[in-house]
């Protein structure tokens, strides 16, 4: 640690020379851990090999957990305002760091740095600013129990928090959950996804400045030989994960077999409903933004099944698809790029699968738009045009599944209690938009859409200090708030004080 900054460490803004530098390394304990087995990252832009990284597997989750087990007691020892400040100070360090990591998210998720990366950079201090100030908030209660007995609660941490992330928001679906696990005493070991394992090291690395040794640990490796012991390690007290649903049901078994909490963050397949009376242009605004075109899709909030008005439907598809296509797709390092890349073949080829199966529905029309970089290295690099589909129906696999790319359904419908049907019949419930200007059906919708996160006549993204969580398939528990800090990350002890 290094009270007063005496060797802070400074940006690295050439992210090529800033990925080989985190080659090959864990954090474990406050250090640098080389490991021997490695695996590479690959620019998604240009398919070049940009790092190794660090391919742990179950002894790494040993020393890991062993070193945020040694570190646990003392950090939930000092004050909870004490760890706020160090988790605010953790934001303003990261704040100096928000054009370097812009530019190593760039380069590793091939999202567009104007777009996606720089945002998501600089949203990763304000949630450490936010949990931060949040400290003298583990509060408990008293409770009139009898008069003689002073009855109260007490909230404490978990212990030891396992954090497995995705690829798609790395560094904010990190910060979701390290944040406000950290204000509550715990201690965490994360798990980085196999895609994007560089930008969260690079964070865990910079806050290892403001945070003693082993409260923070962060390892890279797969799925089953290092997510998998981590999750079924005998001392870890909580896991919260974000990622798929068969991953999920994975280590919502793993969390069932030692009875410890879980967080899942999963899927969706968010409805927007453009009601006849919606003001067009805001729809088109909310569209676009909903589906994060700039973000190729790649997230488990994407509008991707727009139930729109049949009076709305070819003016929302001219207007939509005018819009998407003057995005320019490119090299994701450029500030004129509006959309990067899918990040790896595998989520290329699921993509392109859907897109076929789109074709095969007997009177669907695919609108493509953007148009292909040409430019070598770019033309090598995993783009996908972004995908409109009209005429298909519920049943599609294209509207009834979850793509996690650039391929959204315009669906028309005649009336409201057809949309609100409609949009409930799927699987997933994270979240869902309403656009009329009818505030009695728009009050109406807000009461009866089955999502956890419901907007009217807007399409903002998760936002510190408003809860967000799916219900159905899309998880079990909320992310963003006080309220997920304090049910999802303290206990709550009662307390009988007798004084007869
Ligand atoms: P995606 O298909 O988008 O990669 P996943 O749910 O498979 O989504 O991955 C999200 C995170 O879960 C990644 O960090 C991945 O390594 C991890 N993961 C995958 N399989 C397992 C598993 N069996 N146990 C623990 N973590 C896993």
């Amino acid at each position: 640690m290094t009270e007063g900054f005496a060797s802070r460490l400074q940006p690295v803004l050439d992210p090529f020379a800033l990925a080989e530098a985190l080659s090959g390394v864990h954090l474990i304990d406050g250090q640098l851990v080389a490991s021997s087995q490695r695996f590479d990252v690959v620019n998604p832009a240009t398919l070049q090999v940009i790092a190794q990284a660090a391919d742990g597997d179950a002894a790494t989750v040993d020393a890991a957990v062993t070193a945020a087990v040694l570190a646990q007691g003392p950090w939930a020892k000092l004050s909870a305002r004490e760890r706020g400040k160090k988790i605010s100070l953790c934001g303003q360090l990261l704040q100096d760091h928000v054009e370097e990591l812009a530019r190593l998210v760039a380069l590793e998720t091939g999202k567009a740095i104007r777009t996606e990366s720089r945002v998501e950079a600089s949203v990763l201090s304000d949630i450490f600013a936010f949990y931060g100030g949040l400290g003298s908030e583990l509060k408990g209660e008293t409770i009139p129990w009898k008069p003689e007995v002073l009855t109260l609660t007490i909230r404490e941490p978990v212990g030891v928090v396992a954090a497995i992330i995705p690829w798609n928001a790395p560094l904010l679906l990190m910060a979701l959950k390290i944040a406000p696990a950290l204000v509550a005493g715990n201690t965490v070991v994360v798990k980085s996804a196999e895609e994007a394992p560089l930008c969260v090291l690079r964070v865990a690395q910079i806050l290892q400045q403001a945070l003693p040794p082993g409260v923070f640990n962060l390892i890279s490796g797969d799925g089953p030989n290092c997510g998998g012991p981590l999750c079924n390690h005998p001392q870890i007290n909580k896991i919260t994960f974000t990622g798929s649903v068969p991953t999920g049901r994975i280590i919502a078994h793993a969390a069932a077999e030692k009875l410890i909490p879980v967080t899942l963050e999963l899927g969706g397949k968010s409805p927007m409903i453009v009601l006849a009376d919606a003001d067009l242009d805001k729809a088109i605004d909310g569209a676009v933004a909903g589906m994060r075109f700039t973000r190729q899709g790649q997230s488990c909030t994407a509008a991707s099944r727009m139930l729109v008005h049949r009076s709305l439907v070819p003016e929302f598809l001219a207007k939509l698809k005018g819009r998407v296509d003057r995005m320019i797709m490119g090299d994701p390092l450029d500030e004129r790029t509006d959309i990067g890349t899918i990040i790896s073949a595998q989520q290329l080829a699921t993509v392109q699968r859907y897109v076929a199966l789109g074709l095969q529905t007997p009177g669907a029309t695919l609108h493509e738009c953007s148009a292909l970089p040409t430019q070598a290295p770019f033309n090598r690099g995993r783009f996908l045009r972004p995908a409109i589909f009209t005429g298909l129906d519920d049943s599609s696999p294209v509207v009834a599944e979850e793509i996690f790319g650039p391929v959204t359904a315009i669906l028309a419908f005649d009336d409201y209690e057809e949309a609100i049907a409609r949009a409930n019949t799927s699987q997933y419930g994270l979240a869902a938009t309403i656009w009329t200007r009818d505030l009695k059906l728009a009050l109406d919708a807000v009461h009866r859409l089955q999502a956890g996160f419901v907007q009217v006549n807007q399409n903002v993204v998760v936002q510190s200090g408003l809860s967000y969580g799916g219900i159905k398939q899309s998880g079990l528990g909320k992310e963003a708030s006080l309220e997920a800090m304090l049910d999802h990350f303290t206990t709550k002890k009662t307390v009988l004080l007798n004084f007869a």
